[in-house]
């Protein structure tokens, strides 16, 4: 399985694509958490990404490009991969495209998950993640246990929040398209609780 899930701000992209992953035996590779790392080493590169990453806008094609490029060829992920958050920009989509025809590989699906822009913002200003386990909580819909350790995205403020799903919608408007136009994009309600959600990605992959 080798797929690319698109999805706004807490969407529900990141908690699907865990599920995915372990149904599928791939990786997950989510350029946002390869750059938080980053960023949380303080390497020359999450140095370079943070200051986009705080203000709610897209990193360079060439930063991400170049993990992306280096994440693909490790041997984790010659049998599959679920990729979410990237590619992000036509360009990036190039890239993964002459990536993937370099090693032999094929894209099977791209999938979009559909969430009312209102409904994006209290579920990403009441994200919590267990910075333990990386497992993501809802403060209201999916309330964690007593024992973690909770962590809120510095991005996930309202006003950040706002900012990024303004990204998205600029993005969106050129990358959807484009994998409409190569046959590869299949949509999806995102509104319901997980494993609603994760039955209809099941449903609409078995479709292809
Ligand atoms: P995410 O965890 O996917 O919401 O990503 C968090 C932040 O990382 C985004 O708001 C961007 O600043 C940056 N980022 C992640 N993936 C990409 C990408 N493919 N292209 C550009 N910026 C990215």
């Amino acid at each position: 399985m080798r797929m690319i899930l698109v999805g706004a701000p807490a969407s529900g992209k990141g908690t699907q694509a865990k599920v995915l992953c372990e149904r599928f035996s791939v990786p997950q590779i989510a350029t946002g958490d390869m750059l938080r790392a980053a960023k949380a080493a303080r390497t020359e590169l999450g140095l370079k990404a943070a200051s986009y990453m705080d203000a709610g806008k897209l990193v360079p094609d060439e930063v991400v490009i170049g993990l992306i490029e280096q994440r693909l060829q490790a041997a984790d992920a010659a049998g599959g991969f679920v990729l979410d958050g990237f590619p992000r920009t036509v360009p990036q989509a190039e890239a993964l495209r002459e990536l993937l025809e370099r090693l032999g590989q094929r894209l099977d699906a791209v999938v979009q998950l559909e969430v009312p822009r209102e409904m994006l913002v209290e579920r990403a200003v009441l994200r919590r993640t267990d910075k333990r386990t990386g497992q993501i909580y809802h403060l209201k819909y999916n309330p964690p246990p007593p024992d973690a350790e909770l962590e809120h995205r510095v991005d996930d403020r309202e006003e950040t929040v706002v900012a990024r799903l303004d990204t998205y919608e600029k993005m969106t408007a050129a990358l959807l398209p484009y994998y409409e136009g190569k046959g590869l994009l299949l949509r999806i309600d995102g509104v319901g609780t997980p494993s609603e959600i994760t039955e209809r990605l099941l449903r609409v992959l078995r479709k292809g």
